[in-house]
């Protein structure tokens, strides 16, 4: 364990408070939410607190709801998983997210980890993402100069890395509401059901879906992936692929093929690439199998 003697803690009672000491001190600060990354972190040592702690965790009052509005679903930064997995709201709006909540860790885990931690931790394994990329989720983020929103998909520019500047709070998650949605789709597959990091991880999302004489017709499609390349991708080629288009086995390999050129997996001690590259694909065509059943 390393020494944390000499280490500072703040907790702020209020944003405006927070973003102001995050102006002063930028990156001499390390934000605290949950603590169940960063105490793993200090335990390995790959986290040596220097300077000062700002913990948020004393902002609920401000970082902590779930709230339903007529374009979107906001969810401050500050919500637990466990939170998200009791939502009657998200279980509507955002059947992946929920899903993808209920398999983090175990339950001590969802009452503490955040969906801001999950996300600011940029793992490219991290469950939350995927699904949060097929609701097509913008992330609010602010400094004592105010707020400004970036969709998820632009937030990780390389491995672990974010855009987010240090003098930055992850304050909110923006989900689109859609009507007319068909599927909300997510699959983890990891050795696990619970407490395992997954091997690939697959989140979709279908609207606007027409029979035709020809068959399903496909409206919009947004796919999101885990696992399978150094940040967590939304497959943009892939949508393109099946959108507007009947949906028969050989648009479905079609699909398939274009999602092998999208991800780039690698061989680690969780699995092989080609494992991935596999399940990855199968994953897709369960998603679209689904459709055809439902719609
Ligand atoms: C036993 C165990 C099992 C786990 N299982 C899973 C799993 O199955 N799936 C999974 O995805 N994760 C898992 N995790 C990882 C972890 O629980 C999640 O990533 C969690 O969501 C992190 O949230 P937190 O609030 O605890 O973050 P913290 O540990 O407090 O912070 C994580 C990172 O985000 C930064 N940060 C936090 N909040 C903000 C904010 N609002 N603005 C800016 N920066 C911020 C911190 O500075 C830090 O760098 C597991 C962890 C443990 C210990």
């Amino acid at each position: 364990m390393n020494d944390v003697t000499n280490v500072e803690v703040f907790s702020p009672e209020s944003l405006v408070s927070a973003v102001q000491v995050l102006a002063e001190a930028g990156a001499e600060a390390r934000i605290l939410a949950g603590g169940t990354d960063l105490m793993v972190a200090l335990e390995k040592g790959l986290w040596r607190p220097q300077g000062f702690v700002l913990d948020i965790s004393r902002l609920s009052a401000e970082l902590r709801y779930i709230k339903v509005e007529e374009d979107e679903v906001r969810i401050g930064a500050l919500t637990s998983f466990a939170d998200i997995v009791t939502s009657p709201l998200l279980a509507v709006e955002a059947a992946s997210l929920v899903a993808a909540a209920r398999e983090i860790g175990a339950q001590q885990i969802q009452n503490r980890a955040t969906i801001g931690g999950n996300i600011m931790n940029a793992s490219p394994a991290g469950d939350s993402m995927p699904a949060l990329l097929a609701l097509d989720a913008r992330v609010v983020l602010t400094s004592n100069e105010g707020p400004r929103t970036l969709p998820l998909f632009s937030f990780f520019p390389a491995y672990r890395e974010t855009v987010a500047k240090p003098s930055e709070l992850l304050t909110e998650v923006r989900i689109t509401r859609r009507k007319r949605v068909t599927q909300d789709y997510f699959r983890k597959v990891a050795p696990r059901s619970a407490q395992a990091i997954s091997k690939v991880i697959l989140a979709a999302r279908a609207w606007d879906m027409d029979a035709s004489s020809e068959g399903s017709r496909l409206g919009s499609v947004r796919i999101g992936v885990g696992s399978v390349a150094p940040t967590p991708l939304r497959l943009f080629e892939t949508e393109r692929v099946l959108e507007g288009k009947v949906l028969t086995p050989s648009l479905m390999a079609a699909a398939s093929r274009t999602l092998e050129t999208e991800i780039s997996p690698i061989d680690d001690i969780r699995s092989t690439a080609e494992y991935r590259r596999l399940v990855c694909c199968r994953l897709l065509e369960e998603f679209l199998a689904n459709l055809l059943l439902e719609s």
